[in-house]
């Protein structure tokens, strides 16, 4: 039997495991249940293709989406593995080919749409009796519950699955699921003591980008010209706007088109084909794009209208850098668009639904308007803990000066103060500018605080209210017109002389290109050879275009990029390359070696495949997490008695990534726990954490309540495992 690691090299092309892989396929591979949750693009597939490879009999997977499952098998099949799908947009014959295929025992991996399980009774399910199968894997397992987002009454079928084949062991994977929704999902699919593996949401590839919704077409237009072989798609609010907009990129000589509800599903399949197939660069789109969109390759991601909440703009930019390289994920905001989503937020007579809606968007206007590290808001949103600088958004890469707003703030809330708090801030800006406007009335301005702002303009009054907003030293009542309103924080303002000292931007970081990030691909330092870069993407398109299958699944970006920058120039260098494995160095290996080759000798140079980092050793070890490299440096920096400050600061990374690196050690038994933490805290973190059925890092933290760090209940839970 092969190693997961052997199966990932050469099957695959890839050197490691990432994070929560490798413990996810050995659970499947001993026959556990398993829940993976992790962000798009964390690498769910690998979780069950793995075992499907390295376990006997077929793996039955069930997906929701069609366009997706024939990329999926598609991808498989250039790999040199056995696959296929059966939906019921085949014909009969089709299906029963299939079928016989899976009887005889030919595949190894079987993907099935959902509507294929309700079908004549459930009788696939039935036929299954009959297969060797090796396990079950449940993509999109949110569909299964009603709390998830996407209910599928197909799914349902899936909850005899256990009872009918008690010892197959079930993968569930998602990308989006609360806790209610987790849990649900487990107890509908039946799960048996499942392996609960929770990956970080935070997308590193991802920079973030918040700018003014002002001259967007320029900017676009702008950004375009500046990254001329970059795809990526655009989201609009309205269709009339993906059309304007898209037509406006074809008059500036950009390639694009526009998807939406609108249009036949012909003329949508047809659009979105050509995308995935980079015949289309750029698309703008509503949000009725995406479902199911698997290009890797989409290196940016924009709104040009603001979403209407963070799961949704999450969701969104995360189509961004699948392939693991930088990406980038830039809004358009304007306080306008706030006020029209807010219009479309209220339902009438669903008063507590449209509470959820005004909420969720204020949250998203927060973001935008907050001067905080956007990842670190984002994290904090999805119940994640993280530090702030992540060096690559657009709040952490400019550059602030101090602003001591103490004064102004005074004459703000005084004013709101002497006018009762009876009033919005268009009126307060009025009163405090002096406004001869007949809403100012007599009586208002008899006022000593009337005109007291007059040295201020409009929009100057407009950003210190939300500056004050924003940080909790005002507040503002939930209506459709609403009044501020002073809190506790006002008062020691007003009455307490306390400062308000806000930071004001210097330099704005725009979205261009700037720091590195860390990502599984180890594009060096060196010349990335764009010339060649194209070359090989043309090469990859002709090939894809011959194999009727999108250039990505040939090969991504990230192969690409590290061929044109390392210089392979024979089969055993083409061994280096991440993405290349056995099978596709036998079926492309040829292919692209004489393209390189050629360049090679065009301009003088030879390979550089030495400067790579040499393969990780081959052979499987017990803890994969702690093999990491990046683990690894942490660990050494760690021993060598620096201080996480220290080592964050060295490496560039978080205190909480370092801490998160160094908790696998406690794991691992490598390192104390009590060097790390108060040993008398650990009983009473582990005591809650048993009453949980699915441990979650905040549940737990919340019942604590202060005085336990993350890191610590991390820790706990660490140290735990270990002396089991
Ligand atoms: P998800 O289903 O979670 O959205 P995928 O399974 O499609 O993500 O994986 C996203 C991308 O990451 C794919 O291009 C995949 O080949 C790549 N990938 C997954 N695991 C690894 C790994 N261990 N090393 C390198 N690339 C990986
Ligand atoms: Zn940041």
């Amino acid at each position: 039997m092969k190693s997961p690691l052997e199966i990932l090299q050469q099957y695959f092309g890839y050197d490691n495991f990432r994070l929560e892989q490798s413990n996810a396929i050995e659970n499947v591979i001993s026959r556990k249940d398993t829940f993976v949750l992790m962000p798009t693009g964390g690498g769910k597939s690998l979780c069950y293709q793995v075992p499907a490879l390295v376990l006997d009999g077929t793996a039955i997977v069930i997906s929701p989406l069609i366009a997706l499952m024939k990329d999926q098998v598609d991808a498989l099949r250039v790999n040199g593995i056995s696959a296929s799908y059966i939906n019921s947009s085949m014909s009969s014959f089709e299906q029963n080919e299939t079928l016989s295929q899976l009887k005889n025992g030919h595949l190894k991996l079987l993907y099935v749409a959902p509507e294929k399980l309700s079908a004549e009774n459930g009788s696939f399910l039935k036929l299954l009796n009959d297969v060797n199968i090796s396990l079950f894997a449940v993509d999109e397992a949110h569909c299964v519950s009603h709390w998830g987002h996407d209910f599928r009454p197909d799914y349902l079928f899936l909850n005899d699955l256990k009872k009918q084949f008690p010892k197959t062991p079930i993968i569930a994977l998602t990308a989006s699921a609360d806790e209610i929704t987790r849990k649900d999902i487990i107890k509908q699919l039946n799960l048996q003591q499942p392996l609960v593996l929770i990956s970080s949401f935070d997308r590193a590839n991802i920079k973030y980008f918040v700018q003014p919704k002002q001259s967007v077409l320029q900017n676009i237009i702008q950004y375009l010209n500046e990254h001329p072989n970059d795809s990526g798609i655009i989201y609009c609010l309205s269709r009339k706007g993906t059309e304007e907009m898209s037509n406006n990129l074809r008059e500036n000589g950009i390639n694009s088109a526009f998807y939406h509800a609108g249009i036949s599903s012909l003329e949508r399949a047809k659009v979105q084909e050509d995308f995935l197939k980079d015949k289309i660069r750029v698309m703008v789109a509503t949000i009725a794009f995406g479902m199911g969109i698997d290009k890797s390759n989409v290196r940016f991601v924009m709104h040009a209208d603001l979403p209407k909440n963070i799961e949704s703009y999450y969701q969104e930019t995360g189509r961004a850098g699948r392939d693991g390289l930088p990406s980038e994920a830039i809004l358009f905001y304007s306080n306008a668009d706030v006020i029209k989503l807010k219009r479309f937020a209220m339902i009438e007579g669903n008063e507590e639904q449209s509470d959820l809606m005004l909420q969720k968007l204020k949250q998203m206007s927060d973001f935008a308007e907050m001067q905080k590290c956007r990842r670190q808001y984002l994290m904090e949103y999805f119940g994640e803990k993280h530090d702030g600088n992540c060096n690559s958004c657009d709040y952490c890469l400019s550059d602030f000066e101090s602003w001591d707003a103490t004064v102004d703030a005074q004459k703000l809330l005084s004013a709101i103060y002497r006018l009762k708090e009876r009033y919005g801030k268009n009126l307060i800006i009025d009163f405090l500018r002096g406004s001869k406007s007949v809403k100012i009335t007599d009586y208002m301005r008899s006022l000593p605080t009337y005109g007291i702002g007059n040295t201020q303009d409009k929009n100057y009054w407009q950003n210190l209210i939300r500056q004050l907003l924003i940080n909790g030293f005002l507040s503002e009542s939930n209506e459709e017109f609403s009044v501020l309103k002073l809190n506790e924080e006002s008062n020691l303002v007003l009455f307490k002389n306390k400062k308000v000292i806000f930071k004001k931007v210097r330099e704005q970081a725009k979205a261009v290109t700037v720091a590195e990030i860390e990502t599984d691909y180890s594009v060096p330092n060196i010349d990335t050879n764009d010339e060649l870069f194209s070359e090989l993407r043309t090469l990859r398109r002709e090939i894809a275009e011959r194999e009727n299958v999108p250039p990505y699944v040939i090969f991504s970006d990230a192969t690409l990029l590290e061929l044109s920058s390392y210089l392979p120039n024979s089969k055993e260098e083409l061994n280096q390359i991440s993405g290349f494995g056995a099978f596709k160095i036998e079926k492309y290996g040829e292919l692209f070696l004489p393209t390189i080759i050629n360049y090679c000798i065009v301009h003088q140079l030879s390979s550089k495949i030495i400067e790579k980092k040499p393969k990780k050793k081959r052979e499987p070890k017990k803890t994969n997490n702690n093999t990491s490299e990046t683990f690894a440096i942490t660990f050494e920096l760690y021993k060598a008695g620096n201080t996480f400050e220290e080592i964050a600061k060295i490496r560039n990374l978080s205190i909480n990534t370092i801490q998160n690196h160094l908790v696998n050690f406690v794991a691992a038994g490598k390192i104390e726990a009590d060097e790390l933490m108060d040993m008398s805290k650990i009983e009473p973190i582990i005591e809650i954490a048993k009453t949980q059925t699915i441990p979650s890092l905040k549940a737990i933290k919340d019942e604590l309540g202060e005085g336990f760090s993350y890191f610590e209940i991390h820790i706990a839970i660490a140290y735990h495992k270990s002396q089991q």
